[in-house]
């Protein structure tokens, strides 16, 4: 049991979720508020910010499943420090690793969803995105040339100081952004302003991305177009990175390149054997036969080689299809009593118990469904590292 739930209900997962889960919660989620597209929702993109910093952290997920939120700003850890969101932000998404980043335009994030079926097949898909180019009337200056003055109030800095008298003998600067040219060191006169940017320097376009998806790519990879960001004078552009997110699929789940569906199955075909078929991602048919002999237990794991998701590097080759299966029971009373020894005869014996006088007899009812899911809600510690099921390959 967790002491409290803030962080995991502020990414809207579960106490007991994967590391893989609590990172794809934050992409959605920092992206959906990040303050490029979302303005107003400032302290939002903070809180989730927060939650992801210590929830992907395994040391500081323990302290705060153990003590909960006092004991993060406690910081046995270090951990009442947050980071900034944006460095979080940064990191996540980052895109390729240039040097020196005060010399070049931020990075702009966005999210395109695919299908499973995309992913398996590849695909291309267009992307209309508007960004900022430098004005080509004016080359990025903003009017014509020799209209660009320095700012004669800051002399160019953009910034004034102020002096302050705070006491007796004791003054203060104060650094102010320039009021005249507004921090920008320079003032064009206005009839000089160049006309298709307004004096602005840079103008606002359209542009298409073609992204190309290849087979075998995955949920949260990112594709990066380096400089395809804003273009801003004086800067190297930032890169548009473009991070997938893969729609759930109605049938398949997936876990890296292998792929796992529920497969129900009937008492009858569980104990006698069954043929059924399988679709594919990609529209074939597979034909599957239980061996001679053969029962499928409830929540037996069998494996098709070959069939799951493409390798990125290797599309020929492929994961596992992974097949669940869950037995369906008959229902109560489908069998006439008088008929159930048949039955019995059949099946392999079952142990006898010796009743004895000191034994209670006591009456087995239904449980109340509502305690039920308190008996067995998930475990939690030691239980998140799991890594999925497992099949054999040989
Ligand atoms: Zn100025
Ligand atoms: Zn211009």
């Amino acid at each position: 049991m967790v002491k409290e739930t803030g962080y995991y209900d502020t990414l809207g997962v579960k106490p007991d979720a994967t590391a893989d889960e609590i990172k794809k919660a934050y992409r959605k989620l920092a992206l959906k508020y990040h303050p490029d597209k979302n303005p107003n929702e400032g302290e939002k993109f903070k809180l989730i910010s927060q939650a992801y910093e210590v929830l992907s952290d395994p040391k500081k997920r323990d302290l705060y499943d153990q003590g909960g939120e006092q004991a993060i700003k406690e910081g046995g850890l270090g951990g009442g420090n947050f980071s900034s969101p944006m460095d979080i932000f940064d990191m996540f998404f980052g895109g390729g690793g240039h040097m020196n980043r005060e010399k070049r335009g931020k990075n702009v994030v966005h999210q395109l969803a695919v299908s499973l079926e995309d992913m398996y097949k590849g695909s291309s898909r267009k992307l209309a995105l508007q960004k900022n180019v430098i004005c080509d009337k004016c080359e990025g200056r903003g009017g014509k040339k020799g209209a660009v003055e320095k700012c004669a109030i800051c002399k160019g800095r953009g910034i004034q100081i102020h002096v302050q008298q705070i006491g007796p003998g004791m003054v203060q600067q104060v650094q102010t952004m320039c009021s005249e040219c507004r921090g920008e060191g320079e003032r064009i006169n206005p009839k000089d302003r160049c006309k298709q940017c307004n004096g602005n320097k840079v103008v606002r376009e359209k542009k298409i991305l073609e992204v190309h998806i290849e087979k075998g790519m995955k949920d949260g990879q990112k594709i990066v177009y380096h400089g395809e960001g804003d273009q801003e004078p004086g800067l190297e552009p930032g890169d548009v990175v473009i991070v997938l997110d893969q729609r759930d699929h109605e049938v398949y789940q997936r876990q890296d390149n292998n792929l796992i569906m529920k497969m129900e199955i009937l008492l009858v075909e569980a104990l006698c054997g069954f043929k059924r078929t399988i679709e594919t991602v990609d529209g074939r048919t597979l034909l599957i036969t239980s061996l001679p002999g053969e029962v499928l237990k409830h929540g037996n794991l069998k494996c098709i080689q070959n069939e799951g998701m493409p390798l990125q590097r290797d599309p020929f080759e492929k994961g596992l299809l992974i097949v669940q299966f869950s037995v369906t029971f008959p229902e109560n009373h489908w069998l006439p009593v008088n008929k159930l020894p048949l039955l019995e005869a059949l099946l392999p014996p079952r142990e006898e118990i010796m009743v004895t006088d000191d034994m209670e007899v006591v009456e087995l009812v239904e449980l109340d469904p509502r305690e039920q899911s308190r008996v067995f809600r998930e475990p939690h510690q030691g239980e998140r590292a799991r890594g999925g099921v497992q099949c054999q390959t040989s």
